[in-house]
């Protein structure tokens, strides 16, 4: 897990955040052991900034077609744990499934772990079974 820590520490560093001062970092494993991560990205017109998870996602698919998400690691700030927004939790259903780690962690270096499907139960599937 240090080796995502750090790929999400990197990621923190390169977040896009001048009107929060919000740093967020996400690193993700895949099934097959690739790593990749992500920032946070702002803009002036703020509803067109995105989470650090989609930019993470969007590098994985880019550079390895359909993967699969193994584990996901969020950095965030503050003395709590940052956990995925909800439209995130839902973006990584996508790429993940119900057993998908989440770790969730703050700069202290405390670490809080969910699976995906405790923090989105029944995700939106366009073909439920
Ligand atoms: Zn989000």
């Amino acid at each position: 897990m240090s080796d995502l820590r750090t790929l999400a520490e990197q990621a923190r560093a390169c977040a896009h955040a001048p009107y929060s001062q919000f740093h967020v970092g996400v690193a993700i494993e895949t099934l097959d052991g690739q790593c990749f991560s992500g920032a946070n990205m702002e803009n002036a017109s703020y509803p067109e900034g995105w989470c650090a998870e989609t930019s993470a996602l969007a590098h994985m698919q880019m550079a390895s077609p359909g993967a699969r998400l193994a584990r996901v690691y969020v950095l965030g700030q503050g003395e709590g744990f940052l956990t995925p927004c909800g439209g995130c939790r839902q973006r990584l259903a996508e790429f993940g499934d119900a057993d998908t780690q989440v770790v969730c962690a703050n700069l202290a270096g405390q670490e809080k772990s969910f699976t995906l499907g405790q923090l989105l139960p029944a995700a939106f599937d366009l073909d439920p079974t």
